[in-house]
């Protein structure tokens, strides 16, 4: 007989977290048929007053945020202060997707140009509907809430599988949303294992997926939505690459590509996991890395693997690392499930998995290059393109890696500081996925364009859009053209 509940477990101890509904095909479609009616009401609430709900959701969220804490500390294992950390940058987001969603998306006048000169246009984007969010365990609250607060705040009703590690935050997060938002289920939560998900992303009246997690998994979801041409929006991690210039402040890289690479065991999708040094600073940066990594300790500064079948990917890509690598730090021992100490190793073939593949461990590669051209080039081979950092003292030189750097977010002198700042887009290209969440571009991710034009007047001897025109029109067609468009720019 299959069982009608599962347990999230406490990884770092085996303990039971809480017990929670397999919810199948039928408690989805109920889940969704729900949030469709809420959501027509959500929608007719309008800018300010959604606003007014979310800025009280996120109170409510802050006023909890201990409660939550805990609860993201049981489940995944990391350290309170992460943790805290985390959800409370979900509180920052939330704040921005309410205070700017009508600034985005309200309607707003936009030019017609001189051939529309008797037209007045108008530009909105409206809700789409009911939004499925399927979320990752790495970051429980901050990674949904990245697809909820700007879906909600574009005024959509939200449906949320969070992962089957982490469902008890998730079920936490909706319930408390009903404190700010009584009267409709604007925001709900399913549970279950990953048929749950397929289930929902299987739903003719979804209308937008937000998924975060796996490429294999993305486009399985995304075949799923192929049926009803559902759109989706995939955030499916990185191989983010670290680059040390010649000029850069060697401790302060030194510091943030460790934190970067190990903090939450890394387990970050937009965590460092290969790092190129330019030829000139490679044995001092070095020096400064080996220094520091001895006092990161697994178990205190970051916590276990989250996901216990992670262990075996982090373990291949340590084994195959220290096979054609030299070591820097930990090796094939530093495995010790649920935890994993760091490993630094240098010199690994560019082609091996651990330089190729994503191994969200806790784990870095490290490979000196002639200079920071070579670095980039190196950085831009890698399949995925989600984040990356620059560290170096020149701001101009900085700027242009970073232009160059193939990936959809990039840091100067700081690790991950993107994902911070609310009006920065979050997502990648190539195996990372597509589209985006956080800032405007977030905000127009969860809403449908609608264009308006209205005709203000009839255009004496211009009418265009009728049988009854006749050569004389075309001609001053073809004179007024000739005037705003025909001259060369040479
Ligand atoms: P998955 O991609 O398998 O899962 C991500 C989410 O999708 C979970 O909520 C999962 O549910 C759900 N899901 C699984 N199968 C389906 C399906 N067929 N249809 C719809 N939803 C589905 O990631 P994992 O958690 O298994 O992690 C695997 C790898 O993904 C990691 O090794 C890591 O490399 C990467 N990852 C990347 C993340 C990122 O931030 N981009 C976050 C997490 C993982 P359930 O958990 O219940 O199976």
């Amino acid at each position: 007989m299959t069982t009608l509940t599962f347990d999230s477990l406490n990884p770092a101890t085996g303990e039971v977290v809480g017990s929670h509904p397999k919810q199948g095909v039928d408690a989805v479609r109920a889940a969704v048929g729900r949030a469709e009616e809420a959501g027509v009401w959500w929608a007719g609430l309008g800018h300010a007053e959604r606003k007014r709900r979310l800025l009280d959701y996120k109170a409510v969220i802050t006023q909890h945020l201990r409660e939550l804490v805990k609860l993201v500390h049981e489940e995944t294992g990391k350290p309170v202060g992460d943790a805290t950390l985390e959800i409370v940058l979900a509180i920052t987001h939330l704040d921005w997707a309410a205070r700017n969603a009508h600034k985005v998306l309200g309607r707003r006048r936009v030019s017609t140009g001189m051939i529309g000169l008797n037209l007045a246009a108008t530009l909105e984007y409206l809700p789409l509907g009911v939004v499925a969010v399927i979320g990752p365990w790495n970051y429980p609250v901050f990674t949904p809430m990245g697809s909820i607060a700007y879906a909600l705040a574009a005024g959509n009703a939200v449906v949320f599988k969070p992962s089957e590690f982490t469902p008890g935050v998730g079920v936490r997060m909706a319930e408390l949303f009903a404190e700010s938002v009584p009267e409709r289920p604007v925001f709900q939560s399913v549970t279950g294992l990953g048929e749950t998900g397929a289930a929902l992303a299987a739903d003719p009246r979804v209308k937008k997926v937000a998924f975060t997690g796996s490429t294999a998994t993305a486009k399985r979801v995304m075949a799923a939505c192929a049926e009803n041409l559902t759109p989706i929006v995939a955030e499916c991690g990185g191989k983010d690459a670290f680059i040390v210039d010649a000029d850069a402040d060697l401790q302060a890289a030194a510091d943030a590509c460790l934190w970067g690479a190990m903090s939450n065991a890394g387990q970050t999708c937009a965590g460092v996991e290969r790092v190129y040094v330019v030829d000139a600073v490679y044995e001092s940066f070095m020096r400064e890395l080996s220094e520091r990594v001895t006092k990161v300790k697994a178990g205190e500064d970051y916590g276990p693997i989250t996901m216990p079948g992670q262990v075996d990917i982090i373990k291949r890509h340590i084994d195959d690392a220290t096979k054609s690598g030299k070591v820097v730090a930990g090796g094939p021992g530093s495995v010790r499930a649920p935890y994993v100490d760091p490993v630094i190793v240098e010199d690994v073939p560019e082609d091996s998995p651990a330089v190729r593949e994503e191994t969200f461990g806790p784990t870095i590669t490290v490979r000196r290059t002639r200079d920071a051209q070579e670095a980039l080039e190196l950085a831009n081979t890698s399949a995925y393109g989600l984040g990356g950092t620059i560290f170096s003292r020149n701001a101009r030189r900085a700027m242009e890696l970073a232009r160059m750097m193939h990936t959809g977010m990039t840091a100067i002198n700081s690790v991950i500081s993107f994902a911070g700042v609310p009006a920065l887009p979050f997502g990648g290209v190539g195996d990372s996925g597509f589209g985006r969440i956080h800032g405007a571009d977030g905000l127009r991710e969860f809403a449908r364009p609608k264009a308006i034009s209205r005709q203000r007047f009839a255009m004496p001897g211009m009418n265009l859009t009728s049988f009854a025109r006749g050569p004389v029109e075309v001609e001053r067609l073809i004179r007024l053209v000739t005037l705003l468009h025909g001259r060369r720019k040479r």
